[in-house]
């Protein structure tokens, strides 16, 4: 799929931000990164803002979820076609990196 074609399946909206915006504002994020093996198949790309892409920058999508609650509810009702086993490899990191947190809350680190 080109850029035109994954903004117009998500009806020019940002899968972070639930906002419309003009084609010259979105950018394409992978869901799987690039550099980690993802591809550019329809199932693997989602629109976002630039505002939020460059929000997220190099994090993970699932710590920045997890930093991000308004960001996590709009990828659940927005990302429908993200493919299952991608979806399945994001809640695994929510889990484990909601875990982390927590665990980080109740035992702070060492001095
Ligand atoms: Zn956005």
């Amino acid at each position: 799929m080109n850029r035109e074609e994954i903004f117009a399946r998500d009806d020019w909206r940002c899968v972070y931000c639930g906002e419309q915006f003009p084609p010259a504002s979105l950018t394409v994020d992978h869901v799987q990164p690039q550099m980690r093996g993802g591809d550019n198949s329809g199932g693997n790309v989602v629109t976002a803002c630039a505002s939020c892409n460059s929000r997220k920058g190099h994090r993970r999508l699932a710590e920045f979820l997890l930093d991000e609650p308004g960001a996590l509810a709009s990828f659940r009702q927005l990302a429908r076609h993200v493919w299952p086993r991608h979806l399945r490899t994001l809640d695994d990191a929510l889990v484990a990196g909601q875990r982390r947190r927590e665990q980080a809350q109740r035992e702070p680190p060492m001095r």
